[in-house]
């Protein structure tokens, strides 16, 4: 095969200058288009969301098939195209970004897993219709609970928009359910929700659950209760949130002082 030649077309800026310690979520970055390019930012700010394909020069091309070791160390080997691992023949990153702000040749953004000085080979915009709401993925969570907690997080907030009231005790409902039951887009999993269309609309997102075809999720209005029956197979977990409003001191207290807990 010949040899395909690629130009940067920009670099990234960031305060994080370690691969190792990079957060798997990403970070905030300003990306610095270089001016001769700069004429293909025209209306970029249309978007708020934006595809980022990086070089990650520090990455191992020798490498076909490993396991997602930094997630947890339990997990199988895949191969690389089946991961999102840096290490792969060519190692293009792809980053889903928050596009924050747009200043003249420099792009503000949010969600950036590339450190300091990384290349940047292109810029695409996410559209409404690169969606798909229920995808079929493998089970690969992290071992440790706070990085768990900080994945749920980030996909709840992508979903609802806002971090309210709501999404903090769906999160913290959706996180019971998965250190029991593990993935929570799972075909066989259902969720019946009771409470604030915010307590649904998060736990919809986290679970992908769908309303039809097939009816996954239902939901039920209530100013009174907030409640969420997960039923997989022939096992059920209820919780019911027992909290007075103060989410203030969620982080501190244990599953079962924030909920009633009824399993079957
Ligand atoms: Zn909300």
């Amino acid at each position: 095969m010949n040899a395909i030649e690629l130009r940067p077309i920009g670099t990234v800026h960031s305060a994080e200058k370690s691969t190792d310690r990079m957060s798997l979520q990403g970070c905030c970055a300003v990306i610095e288009i270089f001016p001769e390019y700069a004429a293909a930012l025209e209306k970029i700010n249309e978007n708020s969301h934006l595809w980022v394909l990086c070089w990650f020069h520090e990455a191992r091309r020798d490498v076909l098939a490993t396991s997602p070791k930094r997630v947890n160390p339990d997990l199988p080997t895949y191969g690389v195209f089946a991961l999102r691992t840096p290490s792969r023949p060519n190692p293009i990153a792809l980053s889903l970004v928050r596009l924050d702000k747009v200043a003249e040749n420099r792009l503000f953004v949010s969600g950036l897993d590339a450190v300091n000085g990384t290349a940047v080979l292109d810029i695409k915009p996410y559209y409404e219709h690169d969606i798909v709401f229920s995808p079929r993925t493998p089970e690969i969570l992290p071992l440790d609970r706070q990085m768990r907690k900080k994945a749920l997080e980030k996909e709840a907030f992508l979903h609802h928009r806002e971090s309210c009231a709501g999404l903090r005790i769906a999160v913290r409902m959706a996180q019971v359910v998965q250190d029991r039951w593990g993935k929570l887009n799972d075909d066989e999993l259902y969720v019946a929700v009771t409470g604030s269309a915010c307590l649904a609309d998060v736990i919809q997102g986290l679970t992908r659950a769908r309303i039809a075809n097939p009816p996954r999720f239902c939901f039920q209005p209530s100013g009174e209760i907030q409640r969420s029956a997960w039923r997989k197979n022939d096992k059920v977990i209820s919780l019911t949130w027992l909290g007075d409003g103060n989410l203030g001191r969620m982080d501190a207290l244990p599953d079962h002082e924030l909920f009633r807990i009824e399993m079957s």
